[in-house]
């Protein structure tokens, strides 16, 4: 389990976020500084620190976010062409303690990613 951090505050409506969709697992809302026209944050409301703490008791969880990043990419039309990415630790640039998925579409991809 993870320390509160500010996504424990929006999954509690602390703070104020622009929250696409939610159900009793999980919780999607817009990043606050996109990246790219389209940049949502999918996390789950269970405050795993980052992905590497996720537990075998966390693999329905983990599934269940898969499948909402099909059907939240459906449901904006972006489908066809985005990106998921979950950083890892501070060394990859991971900054908020509490497990997300950024969902990144709406522009051109490089690869490998930077
Ligand atoms: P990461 O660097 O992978 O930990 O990503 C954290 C993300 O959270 C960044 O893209 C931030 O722009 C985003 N973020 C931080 N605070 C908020 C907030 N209050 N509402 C929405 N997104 C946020």
């Amino acid at each position: 389990m993870s320390e509160d951090t500010i996504f424990g505050k929006i999954i509690r409506r602390e703070i104020p976020a622009d929250i696409i969709y939610e159900d009793e697992l999980c919780l999607a809302f817009h990043d606050v500084n996109p990246t790219a026209p389209h940049h949502i944050l999918l996390i789950p409301k269970k405050p795993i620190a980052k992905l590497a703490d996720a537990e075998i008791d966390d693999q329905q969880l983990l599934g269940h976010m898969m499948l909402k990043v099909g059907e939240i990419t459906r449901s904006l039309g972006i489908d066809d062409a985005f990106r998921v990415i979950v950083n890892n630790g501070s060394g990859a640039q991971q900054t908020v303690f509490h497990l997300h998925l950024h969902i990144i579409a709406g522009r051109s991809f490089q690869w490998p990613p930077g």
